[in-house]
C-alpha cells in the first residue's frame, strides 16, 4: 500500500500552525495534527485541549497554556497573538492548538490576521468542530433528509459577552429548522425566549450535551419551552452544545453511545 501522503510537510522553524484539537476524544484528532502534535518544539493550547491529546506532544516541547496567565483566568487575545509571534520569531516550531475546530468561534481568524500582519508564516489544520461531533456522540445527527436541508451553527455568547445582538433571532427562528449553540448556557433563556417568539413551539425537541467525546459526556433531552429550567435543574455549566429541533428526537433510535 502506497503510504507516501503520510509524510507530511515539517513545520519550519519560525512558522505557526493553527491546529483543531477536535472536541475531545483524541481518536478525533486528524491525521495531520498529529503529526504537528509530534514535531512542534512549541506548544500553546486552549483551555478546552484535552491533556490526553497534549500527552500526544513531543516530552520536551515548551507548553504554554493559554487558557490562563499569572493567575488572570484569561489572558487577554492580543498577549496570546503576541506570545505566538515571539515563539516563531525565537525560531521555534510553533503549534497553537485549538479545541474543536480553530476558525468556528474560537478566535483562530484574529490570530491568524495577527501573524499575518507581523509576516509570520502559518498553517490551519482544520479539526471536528464540537458542534458537529457532540451531537454525533449524543446519537443526534445535525442533518437528515426527512427534517431538515439547512443547520445553522449559533454563538449564545457575542463579541460583548451579552446575546449576540447582531442576529435576527426571528428570522432565524423562521428559517433555521435546526440550530446548533455554542457557548450559549449563561443566556439561554433569553435565547429560548427568542426563538419561540419567532413561532418556535415550546415542544421542539432539544439537547444539551455537555463534555462530548470525552469520558465524562453527559446529554440533557428536553424542550424548546423546559430548555433554560432543566439545564439550572440539572446545574449543566461549560463546556456544552445546544441543539434546537426535530434532529433531537432521532436520537432515540441512533443513541450509539456507551461511554468512552
Ligand atoms: N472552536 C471550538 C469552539 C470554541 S468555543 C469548536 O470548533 O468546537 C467553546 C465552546 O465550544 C464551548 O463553550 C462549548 O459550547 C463548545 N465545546 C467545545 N468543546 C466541547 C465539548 N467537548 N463538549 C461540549 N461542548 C464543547
Amino acid at each position: 500500500m502506497d503510504t507516501s501522503f503520510l509524510d507530511f510537510p515539517d513545520i519550519l522553524p519560525g512558522h505557526v500552525w493553527l491546529v483543531g484539537a477536535g472536541p475531545g476524544d483524541p481518536g478525533l484528532l486528524s491525521l495531520l495534527a498529529l503529526h504537528a502534535l509530534r514535531q512542534a518544539d512549541a506548544i500553546v493550547h486552549d483551555a478546552l485541549v484535552d491533556p490526553r491529546v497534549l500527552g500526544l506532544g513531543r516530552g520536551d516541547a515548551l507548553v504554554v497554556d493559554a487558557g490562563k496567565r499569572g493567575g488572570s483566568p484569561s489572558p487577554r487575545q492580543s498577549d496570546i497573538s503576541e506570545r505566538l509571534i515571539e515563539l516563531a520569531r525565537a525560531g521555534r516550531r510553533v503549534l497553537r492548538l485549538k479545541g474543536g475546530d480553530p476558525f468556528v468561534f474560537g478566535r483562530g481568524p484574529e490570530e491568524a490576521m495577527a501573524l499575518r500582519r507581523a509576516g509570520v508564516p502559518f498553517r490551519v489544520v482544520p479539526g471536528i468542530t464540537s458542534g458537529i461531533a457532540g451531537p454525533a456522540y449524543a446519537g443526534i445527527p445535525v442533518t437528515s433528509r426527512d427534517t431538515n436541508s439547512a443547520v445553522t451553527f449559533v454563538t449564545g455568547h457575542g463579541a460583548s459577552g451579552d446575546v449576540p445582538d447582531d442576529l435576527d433571532w426571528r428570522a432565524l427562528a423562521r428559517a433555521s429548522p435546526v440550530l446548533v449553540f455554542y457557548m450559549a448556557l449563561g443566556h439561554i433563556e433569553a435565547i429560548a425566549a427568542e426563538l419561540m417568539a419567532g413561532g418556535r413551539p415550546g415542544a421542539e425537541p432539544a439537547a444539551v450535551i455537555r463534555h462530548a467525546t470525552t469520558a465524562g459526556q453527559t446529554v440533557l433531552e428536553t424542550t424548546l419551552g423546559s430548555l433554560a429550567a432543566d439545564i439550572a435543574a440539572a446545574a449543566i455549566g461549560p463546556p456544552a452544545i445546544v441543539v434546537v429541533g426535530k434532529v433531537v428526537a432521532l436520537r432515540t433510535e441512533l443513541d450509539w453511545w456507551g461511554g468512552a
